[in-house]
């Protein structure tokens, strides 16, 4: 642990981690000691990891991105940091984030965008963007990450690195701050399918503090890494290779769809008909559960407070005005509007609507292959600052990777090759509802 955050603290301009805290990786080192001296360590025992700063973990600060959480100290461990802490995984640190997990670049985080390894000069994905780049460039060999519409398999993509979304409800949300409730899911990221499988073995798991956790039997992730794909069919949208997708990252992407036939797998065309209501969709449903959600932010309880105010009103309107950020007041107003009595009917039930048409698509389409391939996202990595005047323009980066969460199925990115620019581009697997097994298998076998 003590050379990675030698490296972490080396490499500190590519901005990856909010916190570092030495003494506290220590203690996790020498308990991981005493499980590896005892006999009761596991496969992951001493093994570091950076988390996503949306976990609460007793004794870090937690801040999900945001000036609201600046000096928010976590009483207690989200399930998955309790899972971690039961492996033996040894904290590095906590990994940068956009605000509330809001973004597709990390440049909304209050504690500034962070660089992509690969080209300084580029985002690095959101909204996982600080664990993405730490597995990237090496200062973490795996990380924690929550994905609500392409936040871990879309950073994943951009840094070049392995991370898997999976079906809603297999990890535990308890402790994970919310955004979208109904979307949001925690995940591995990793340089690897294997890795990523092993993480995966110690986050997910039945947890009745999470009212949407699924009482699904305790599964071993790693164990098909190796099964020949030989007959397997790949499903192919072509609605994914439609207009918007540049060029150079449909090249990489059909190339490694290439690799599969190599391998044994027979590909097939599908068709995602409604894949572009998915934008639509999620920027309604996403926004109306953010505003719910965020309403607990209130400067009363624990976050921000504002230093002068006269009364309750003008306390809560000055301390949300300051701690949030531009996009997350964004979503606020625009979730308040769409859940707004006479707006409802036409924004919020349509797009329910419209998510159930995206899920049923998706079984259709399972009813001619066992996996879906296609890109992650239209473009690989753009430059700092490029998107950042026109949030409409970001929304549509997230037009492949939305869908999935609508739909509650599980989604992973593993790298595919380099764009014209030299950035990497990543694979999206698709899979059915608790395919995780099946879909890390097909990435392991192309790497
Ligand atoms: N880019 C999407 C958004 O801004 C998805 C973010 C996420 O998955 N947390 O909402």
């Amino acid at each position: 642990a003590s050379e990675y955050l030698a490296r972490a603290k080396a490499m500190a301009d590519l901005n990856a981690f909010i916190t570092l805290d030495e003494d506290k990786t220590l203690i996790d080192a020498q308990a991981a000691d005493t499980m590896l001296a005892n006999g009761s360590a596991g496969v992951l025992t001493g093994v570091p990891i950076a988390q996503k700063d949306i976990f609460c973990q007793q004794g870090w600060k937690t801040t999900c991105g945001s000036k609201m959480l600046d000096n928010f100290v976590s009483p207690y461990d989200a399930n998955v940091i309790e899972l971690c802490r039961k492996a033996g995984l040894v904290t590095l640190g906590r990994t940068n984030m956009d605000e509330f997990a809001m973004g597709s670049s990390n440049e909304n985080s209050f504690y500034g965008a962070v660089k992509n390894p690969w080209d300084k000069t580029a985002v690095p994905g959101g909204s996982s963007g600080g664990s993405a780049a730490a597995v990237a460039a090496r200062l973490t060999p795996i990380a924690t990450a929550t994905d609500t519409g392409g936040s871990i398999r879309q950073p994943a993509a951009f840094c070049g690195v392995t991370g898997i979304k999976p079906t809603y409800g297999i990890v535990s949300r308890f402790g994970m701050i919310a955004f979208a409730s109904s979307l949001d899911q925690g995940g591995p990221i990793g340089k690897s399918a294997e890795d990523c499988a092993l993480l995966l073995n110690v986050m997910a798991g039945f947890d009745e503090r999470d009212s949407t956790s699924l009482e699904h039997a305790k599964e071993d992730y790693s164990r098909d890494l190796n099964t020949p794909l030989v007959g397997l069919r790949i499903g192919v949208p072509k609605e994914y290779f439609a207009e918007g997708l540049e060029s150079d990252v449909a090249a990489a992407v059909l190339a490694a769809i290439e690799e599969y036939k190599k391998l044994g797998a027979s590909i097939v065309e599908v068709s995602l008909p409604n894949t572009k209501l998915s934008i639509p969709a999620y920027y309604v449903i996403a926004p109306a559960e953010a505003s719910s959600n965020l309403s607990r932010f209130d400067g009363v309880r624990y976050g921000h407070r504002a230093a002068d105010y006269s009364g309750l009103t003008e306390m809560y309107e000055k301390s949300r005005s300051e701690g949030f950020g531009a996009e997350v007041k964004r979503r606020i107003l625009t979730g308040t509007y769409v859940l707004s009595h006479g707006y409802y009917d036409a924004y919020y039930l349509q797009a329910q609507k419209i998510r159930r048409i995206i899920a049923n698509d998706f079984q259709t389409a399972f009813e001619h292959c066992d996996l879906i391939a296609g890109p992650v996202a239209p473009t690989a990595a753009w430059n700092l600052g490029e998107k950042n005047a026109d949030p409409t323009a970001m929304y549509l980066e997230d037009i492949y990777t939305l869908a999935v969460n609508l739909a509650g199925l599980p989604g992973m990115s593993l790298p595919a090759g380099f764009a014209a620019n030299g950035r990497p581009v990543g694979l999206q697997l698709i899979g059915n509802y608790f395919s995780e097994a099946k879909m890390l298998n097909a990435a392991h076998q192309l790497q």
